[in-house]
Formats: C-alpha cells, structure tokens, sequence
C-alpha cells in the first residue's frame, strides 16, 4: 500500500512502526459554530483511511482533538454573555451528531483544555532545552534554534525571516517564532502557569494530546492542507525539539471544498453547514460527493456537483435493491460457472489496488460502478440465489469500506419496492386498472418502471 506523504512529497510504501498497528492523529475542529461541508472533508477522508486500514486487517487507534479555547470561543462566548465551555460544550455536540450522521466511526477525542498540565509541562521542557523564552508572561519558540524548520512546508528560514521582516512583536527574536503561552488578559479563560496566569498557544494542544494518547512517534498524522503552514510545522518543531524523536511517519493533508475556486471558510462567511446541506441532500450522498474526488484535489462545492453524487448513488441503491427484490423468488439451484464468480471477485481486486495507491476513492467507487454494470448484465431471474447475494454482498461490502450504508428497511426506496410487488400481485391478478394506478404513483414519485421478462425493474427518471 502506498500513501503520499507531505514530508517527503513522494507516494511511499506504508509501513506501521508495530506490524498490525496503526497510530493515526487527526486536527480536529475548532468548536464555536457548526460545521460546514469543508470540515466535513477531513472527517469522512480520514474516517474512510480508517477504514480502509482496518479492512486490511491493521489495529487503528485513532485521535482527534477538540480545540476548545481559541480567540473565536471566546469571541462568541463574550458576545453571547457564555463562557467559552458553555460554547465548546454546544459545538462538540453538535459536531458529534453531525459526525454520527456522516457515519464516522467513534474515535478518542480530547479537548485542548483536558490536557493543560501536559502542555505546561512541555513548554518547560522546551525552555529547559532551549528551543523556549520567555518575556513579558508570553512563552516563545525559537524558530531559528531548530535547524529542520521549514521541512514539512518545503519553506526556508531565511526566505521567512525576510518575507517578515517587520517584528509586529517587539518581545520576539525572531519574526518566525511563535507562542506557546500567552499571558491572562481580561474576559478571557486562565490557567496558572510558572509564567504567570493564561492560557496556551494554539500548537501546542496536539502535541500534547499527541504524546499523551499516542506515544512520543505515530504513524499518521493528518488534516486539511491549509494545516501545513504553519500549524504542523510547528507541531513538528515543538515535539521534535522536545523528544528528540520524529512525531509523525506519514503526513496527510486533504485538498480544500472551495466556493467559486476560494476555500470555503467560517471567517470567509462563503460555507453552508453540513446541516443545510443535509436539508436537501441524504448524509450519504454527502459523505460520497466527499469520496468521489480524491481527497488530495480540490472541490468545487455546488447543488449541481450534489445532484450528480445524488443520481450516482442512486443508481447502485437501484442495482441493490433490484437484486435485492429477485432474492425472493429466486431458487437455490447452482447454474453459474465458477468462471462468473471470479469475474466479480475481480471487481474486488480492483477496488484495493484504487485504495492501496494513496486512497484513491474516487478510482474505488469507478470500480463499484463497473460492479454494479456487471451485476445488471449477470443477475437476473435466472440466476441462483448464492450468486444474486454473493454479487450484492460483494457491491455492498465494498460500499461499506468507503462508510456508504444501505439499509433496506429504512430507506425510502423500501416504499417503492412494496409498491413494485404490490403492482406485480395485481398483474398477475389481472387487476390492470390497480396496476396502472400504481404505475403512475410510482410515476409521481418519479420512479420509472420497466417489465422485461425476468420480472419488473425500476429506475430513477
Ligand atoms: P478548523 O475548524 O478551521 O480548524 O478546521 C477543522 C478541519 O477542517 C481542519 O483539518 C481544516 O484543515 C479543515 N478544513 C477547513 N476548511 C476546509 C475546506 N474548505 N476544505 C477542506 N478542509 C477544510
Ligand atoms: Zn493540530
């Protein structure tokens, strides 16, 4: 399996630290409003890695943090008269539900401010070092001590010492060091410090959440591209100076939901929450307009790339629950040649060699298409049962990979199932003027139907 990795800027062999294991750390959002569809990329991206991973039989322990203490909580809680748990409480929440709705499986998922005496004792550690100063109660890391800064981003110190070479800070050495503690100032939240009263810099939670949860190295380390500068940069200057030891094997970033080609963003104001999109879109077509780009390209956000992911998903519900319905009549007499049964495990094969060349979702989900043409050409009321649901086992179990559910009896299409058979009881009853009626119910629902001789199938218009 290969995985393109930031730090390298090359598609490497995957190799975990312990054979079976996976230790995977993922940015998670910063909590004072609902999501939007752009921090939903990173969610199912990963969640389906995941999954992957554990499909190929890998133990994944997987992190993602809450930042919870930022200058826009406290913003929203000052405006609302809340304190800032008050406001992160509400959005973890609701982040969790929204989570739950794109079917992201659970993780361990630490705030920033469960980890403060972990962040403290880490600082100290750096000042110990001398990667670390302090002036004024403020805490600073001293970009130009560690000699890699730069190595995630490609970004030289030099060239960013001189694109800043006005010091907004008068306390800094250096115009590229950054904060790592900041003194108390009034209306915000507090912690006792050795440098006084305040609260932490933004980097330096997933570093200790990192080290706390995981270990001092991890496998994977991901999150959105605009992440790599300077977010993990200085999570990698931070952890490393401090360790000794690398942080992270493999860095991912996914590419960016962008509205009119600019990233959509909260600050922006240019995003729609994955709520108002659910509105007139499934969580499921959500989660696969998501997988059917690969998640290191961009996305161009409209209801019309929507609508295609929502005509595409329709069409291997409409396979499955086809084959689905023959299920009951057909018998268990064995009439397949062994030579159509390798034909659809081939379908398999090319799934994994999508997934196994960095993830590549959107070939995966090319290869479930070319599975289900396959199984409209091969399933019919011919067939034997053990093939009808070994082939539909087989397109469901590779949905399943990518987090794409199907629940027959909860699915609206269940309705149209019923009405399609109810319709086949009244032809064979005779009864044309009953089948007609339910033809055009279906009809208004915008269901088409087609009789052939192996039974009725149905499509969306
Ligand atoms: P934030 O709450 O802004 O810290 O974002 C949480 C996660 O969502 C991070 O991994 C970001 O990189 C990611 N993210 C934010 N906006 C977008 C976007 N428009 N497209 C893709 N990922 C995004
Ligand atoms: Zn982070």
């Amino acid at each position: 399996m290969k995985i393109y990795n930031t730090l390298t800027r090359k598609k490497e062999i995957f190799k975990p630290i312990e054979e079976n294991k996976v230790l995977m750390y993922v940015c998670g959002p910063t909590v004072y409003d609902y999501l939007h569809i752009g921090n939903a990329r990173p969610y199912v991206v990963f969640d389906t890695v995941r999954r992957y991973l554990e499909y190929k039989r890998f133990e994944v322990k997987y992190v993602q943090n809450f930042t919870d203490i930022d200058d826009k909580i406290i913003a929203r809680a000052n405006k609302e008269n809340k304190s800032t748990n008050e406001i992160a409480e509400k959005f973890i929440g609701e982040a969790l539900k929204d989570a739950e709705n794109l079917n992201i499986k659970p993780s361990i998922n630490p705030r920033a401010t469960f980890v403060i005496d972990e962040m403290i004792e880490l600082i100290k550690r750096l000042i110990e070092k001398g990667y670390a100063y302090e002036k004024d109660g403020t805490v600073y890391f001293d970009t130009v001590k560690d000699k890699n800064y730069g190595k995630l981003s490609g970004k030289n110190i030099e060239d960013l010492i001189a694109g800043n070479r006005i010091l907004q800070d008068e306390n800094k050495k250096n115009p590229t060091d950054f904060v790592l503690w900041k003194p108390y100032k009034i209306g915000e939240p507090k912690w006792e410090s050795p440098w006084g009263l305040g609260r932490p810099g933004w980097h330096t939670e997933c570093c200790a959440i990192v080290k706390k949860y995981l270990g001092d190295t991890i496998d994977i380390h991901a999150g959105g591209e605009d992440l790599i500068f300077p977010h993990h940069e200085n999570e990698i200057a931070q952890s490393e100076a401090c360790s000794g030891k690398k942080i992270a094997n493999y860095w991912l970033h996914n590419g960016f939901i962008n509205v009119d080609n600019e990233k959509m963003s909260k600050s922006k104001g240019n995003f729609f929450t994955i709520r108002q999109i659910a509105e007139k879109f499934s969580y499921e077509t959500i989660r696969f307009f998501i997988l059917s780009v690969h998640y290191r390209n961009p996305i161009n956000f409209s209801d019309e790339q929507l609508e295609v992911a929502k005509v595409s998903l329709e069409r291997i519900k409409t396979c499955l629950f086809n084959i689905n319905f023959m299920l009951e009549k057909l018998n268990g007499e064995e009439k397949e040649k062994e030579d159509l049964y390798a034909q659809c495990d081939k379908y398999v094969k090319l799934f994994e060699e999508n997934m196994d060349d960095d993830f590549n979702s959107a070939g995966a989900i090319g290869v479930i298409f070319d599975l289900v043409r396959f199984a409209n050409t091969n399933v019919n009321d011919n067939s034997s049962k053990k093939f009808a649901s070994y082939v539909m086992n087989k397109i469901i179990n590779l949905c399943d990979i990518l987090g794409l559910k199907f629940n027959f009896e909860k699915n609206s299409n269940y309705v149209i199932i019923k009405l399609v058979r109810k319709r086949t009881e009244a032809k064979k009853n005779k009864n044309w003027v009953l089948a007609d009626q339910i033809r055009n119910e279906l009809l208004d629902m915008g269901i088409v139907l087609e009789d052939t001789p192996n039974g009725t199938r149905w499509f969306y218009k």
